[in-house]
């Protein structure tokens, strides 16, 4: 049974410097996906995690797997990087090249994407 349950994380846009957040699903088969890409948190899922930004929900993201309805609300990108230097998420299109949209950090990305706890994100769509 899948447990009904979702973690966000939030992450702002490259290209107009925006939040939005990165909705993960627990989904049947017992892995994390990637679902969507939202402006804003849902009412019933923003009372659920009131304690967002203080509770840690850790989520293994080599195990976890992109949805394909899954994009950047803003400008519609796939990807995400995190920041090697203030350690928060903003999309990224792919281009080897990223402008951390927090602190303006930037940099070529070097390997895969990484996960929350460092570990390397593999891409198995
Ligand atoms: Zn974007
Ligand atoms: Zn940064």
């Amino acid at each position: 049974m899948a447990r009904n349950e979702a973690v966000f994380y939030e992450i702002k846009c490259r290209s107009n410097k925006k939040d939005f957040y990165l909705r993960y699903d627990f989904a049947y088969d017992e892995k994390w996906v990637l679902t969507y890409g939202l402006k804003s948190l849902p009412a019933e899922d923003a009372r659920e995690s009131s304690s967002f930004g203080n509770r840690k929900s850790t989520i293994d993201i080599s195990q976890a797997r992109t949805g394909p309805q899954y994009k950047c609300p803003y400008c519609g990108t796939r990807g995400f990087v995190r920041c090697g230097s203030c350690g928060k998420l903003t999309c990224y299109d792919h281009s080897g090249h990223f402008t951390c949209a927090h602190c303006g950090n930037s940099g070529a990305v070097s390997g895969q994407i990484k996960d929350m706890d460092g570990s390397k994100h593999t891409s198995q769509r």
